[in-house]
């Protein structure tokens, strides 16, 4: 349907409306005996675990545009980003809340894409959306998504936990989301492959779980902010330092043609954020158990640099070989 057809703007379906045709979307879950359509959600998380609770907010014009997304992809993303936090922790993904601040000139067939594309995403998770908020913005669309997750309270892994001379270890490809931010900014349309790591990036829930249930991180966390800048929280929070390899690092074949012709870009690919990867420190004695953990997921876990002691604070070795000190810096909102 289009944007023009008054038979599908939202002020004809209204806010119960909306509500309304967002729960008939929502499978049954004996995890949650109350779900959408009461004052409060009544959910169930296992017994012996400590609940995992994380929220992240994606406002219009700051955290997308949404001349550069689907409305399906944006769904996704703002679950997606949500779950890469409970991964990130080794936790499993149990319930959700959406609220959703929302401009007048968005129409009901965007907003099903957006939910189709958000529950897809919890579906994938294997997580339940149980209640939110929905109201109207005079501004901007804002999308506030709290995710809940559960462990065992002793499996928990923090970014604190990160020993000297452990192994760093990044998942998948870095770089890719940062690349095509760029792109977009700079008017250039990138490939479908880059435009789906930016608009929908993948939860590494799996992994997470695997590196829990193997006991192989010491500490983990997920790249939002950059592969420095996040690096650099588990420095601040484990007391420590680190030096990272640049010639080891996980570039798709699509960022490194794109290096082979930039290779100044190479900073944002570094700086950049949003590529929703793990990255963990793992005893190097474990080496092996992490290595067949990456053929079991198929997915890359790559060696990428090794804790130091703190006064070492963060060294790079660039792809020329050259070592050099580099601040622990990413994207800042503030600044
Ligand atoms: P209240 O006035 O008590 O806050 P609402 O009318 O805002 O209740 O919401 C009614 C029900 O719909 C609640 O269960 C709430 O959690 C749910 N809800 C509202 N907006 C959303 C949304 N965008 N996604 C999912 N559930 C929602
Ligand atoms: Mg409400």
């Amino acid at each position: 349907m289009k944007s023009n057809d008054k038979n599908n703007n939202l002020s004809n379906l209204g806010e119960f409306g909306l509500i309304e045709q967002i729960r008939r979307q929502v499978k049954s879950d004996s995890t949650v005996p109350v779900g959408i359509g009461d004052d409060c959600a009544a959910t169930i998380i296992p017994e012996d675990h400590v609940l995992l609770t994380s929220k992240d907010l994606l406002i219009e014009d700051v955290h997308f545009r949404r001349s550069w997304t689907s409305m399906y992809q944006l769904g996704r993303k703002s679950a997606a980003v949500n779950l890469s936090d409970v991964a990130a922790m080794g936790g499993r993904a149990n319930h959700l809340f959406l609220g959703v601040a929302l401009p007048i000139d968005i129409d009901a067939a965007d907003l099903e894409d957006f939910t189709r594309g958000f529950l897809d995403e919890c579906s994938a998770a294997g997580a339940t959306l149980c209640g939110g908020d929905t109201c109207r913005s005079n501004g901007p669309l804002i999308i506030s998504v709290t995710v809940q997750g559960s462990i065992a309270a002793n499996q928990m892994v923090k970014r604190s936990g990160a020993q000297i001379d452990d192994d760093i270890y990044v998942s998948g490809f870095v770089g890719d989301s940062a690349l095509a931010l760029a792109q977009l900014q700079g008017d250039i349309t990138p490939c479908d492959y880059l435009i789906l790591r930016h608009n929908q990036p993948t939860p590494r829930l799996e992994l997470g779980q695997q590196l829990v249930q193997r006991q192989l991180a010491n500490a983990m966390i997920d790249l939002s902010d950059g592969l420095f800048a996040d690096l650099g929280h588990i420095m601040e929070q484990s007391h420590c330092g680190a030096l990272v390899d640049c010639r080891c690092l996980p570039f798709s074949s699509e960022l490194r043609q794109h290096l082979d012709r930039n290779p100044a870009d190479i900073e944002t690919a570094l700086r950049g954020g949003e590529d929703y990867e793990l990255l963990f420190c793992a005893d190097p004695n474990r080496a092996d158990e992490v290595a067949r953990l990456s053929q079991q997921l198929n997915l890359p876990l790559t060696h990428i640099g090794n804790i130091k002691a703190q006064d070492y604070s963060l060294q790079r070795i660039d792809i020329n070989g050259n070592q050099q000190q580099v601040e622990a810096q990413g994207f800042n909102h503030f600044k």
